[in-house]
């Protein structure tokens, strides 16, 4: 059982690495706060490397940054209500920006993912 005193294996941001820490304190039955047996930092109980979790580290890149990884922005078609797109394709928007059709609804929408969001916008009329 854990308990304050006790010795609970914690990342230590001090140390950079995974080390014997002292519990100072619990919430339920996990640590809250450590103090680092090799260097006595006081920090939160972390017990993973940072950056291993979903939560931390580098960003994700967004459907959107995906979808324009390897496009050629330079070949955006203005965005027309009469023209017809196609997944894919790449389209300049007066006022969401930039934007990649990925997919097409009906004959007359056409999904469309800009920065902001996914927008449903009319085309081929
Ligand atoms: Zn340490």
């Amino acid at each position: 059982m854990l308990k304050p005193g006790g010795t609970v294996d914690s990342w230590c941001g001090t140390c950079k690495l995974i080390l014997a820490h002292t519990i100072e304190a619990m919430v339920g039955d996990k640590p809250a706060r450590v103090h680092c047996n090799t260097c006595q930092a006081q920090h939160s109980y972390k017990p993973n490397k940072p950056g291993t979790s979903a939560r931390s580290g580098k960003p994700r890149p967004t459907k959107y940054q995906t979808l324009l990884n390897g496009k050629d922005m330079a070949h955006a078609k203005r965005y027309s209500t009469k023209d017809k797109y196609e997944p894919g394709d790449i389209l300049d928007h007066p006022s969401f920006g930039v934007g990649v059709a990925t997919a097409v609804k009906d004959g007359t929408k056409v999904e469309v993912t800009f920065e902001g969001g996914v927008k449903l916008l009319i085309h081929g009329r």
